[in-house]
């Protein structure tokens, strides 16, 4: 029960990642407030892009312990084909939202001395051809994160980011129905040029989440952690 006491808020935590998320830190004893597109069913509605509804919803949540930068899509494209709406929209949901959230977050962790924020970064960071926009997206996140840690650090709130890489998730599942593959088909492709020969699950990625949300982590900040089965 290493959250008793704690609240969370956990982005985009409808499905994937992020319900695997909310669930461990549930199970360890956070009360955690779910944020996702569509509400209903234990979900807040709160488009994290949209400036107005994350003020008003962080402000109705009040005490803020962990928060967890999760909402992500992807619109993927060669350069020379990709819509300007589809860079903008990557851009927006999975960097600019977690400059809106941790905006909003630290107006109630630093007067609270205290905060966990982790932010999903990728492995695509790196380089993902089709990627330009989440790439670059992904990238901006590692800088956000290492920043807001120097800023946020004097208030013992630390900021880590999770860079997975290839999760079995709707996300996931989305892309391989995009390139024509069944989700079994697009997963054993990726898990033959991983070393531990399989993709990740939801679970293994909010494991390294809860770690970094945690006061076992107390001393770890800026960083960002790959999970990604030793692939390069
Ligand atoms: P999913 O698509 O399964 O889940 C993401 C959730 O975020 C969905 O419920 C989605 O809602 C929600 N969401 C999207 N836009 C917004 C928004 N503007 N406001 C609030 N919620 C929103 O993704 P994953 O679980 O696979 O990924 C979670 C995170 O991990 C993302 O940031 C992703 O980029 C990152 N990641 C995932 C990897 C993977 O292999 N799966 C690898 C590396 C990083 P809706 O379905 O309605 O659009």
């Amino acid at each position: 029960m290493r959250f008793e006491g704690r609240t969370a808020v956990v982005t985009g935590g409808a499905q994937g990642i992020g319900a695997a998320t909310a669930a461990l830190l549930r199970e360890q004893g956070a009360e955690v407030v779910v944020l996702d597109l569509k509400g209903g069913d234990g979900v807040v509605a709160c488009d994290v892009t949209d400036r107005a509804q994350v003020d008003e919803v962080f402000a109705g949540i009040g005490r803020i312990d962990i928060l967890v930068n999760n909402a992500g899509i992807t619109r993927d494209n060669l350069l020379f084909k990709m819509p300007f709406d589809e860079w903008q929209a990557v851009l927006n949901t999975n960097l600019t939202s977690m400059f809106l959230c941790c905006q909003a977050a630290q107006k109630v962790m630093v007067p609270a001395r205290y905060g966990r924020i982790v932010n999903l970064s990728s492995r695509s960071a790196l380089g993902n051809r089709g990627q330009v926009n989440y790439a670059a997206a992904k990238a901006g996140v590692q800088g956000l994160t290492a920043t807001l840690a120097i800023e946020l650090g004097p208030y013992d709130i630390t900021v880590n980011a999770v860079a997975p890489g290839y999760i079995a998730t709707p996300m996931t599942a989305a892309t391989a129905e995009r390139v024509g593959s069944t989700a079994e088909e697009h997963q054993a492709m990726v898990a033959e040029r991983t070393p531990l020969r399989r993709v990740g699950q939801p679970e293994e990625v909010a494991a390294v989440i809860a770690f970094l949300a945690s006061d076992e982590a107390s001393y770890v900040s800026g960083q960002t952690l790959y999970v990604n089965g030793g692939a390069r």
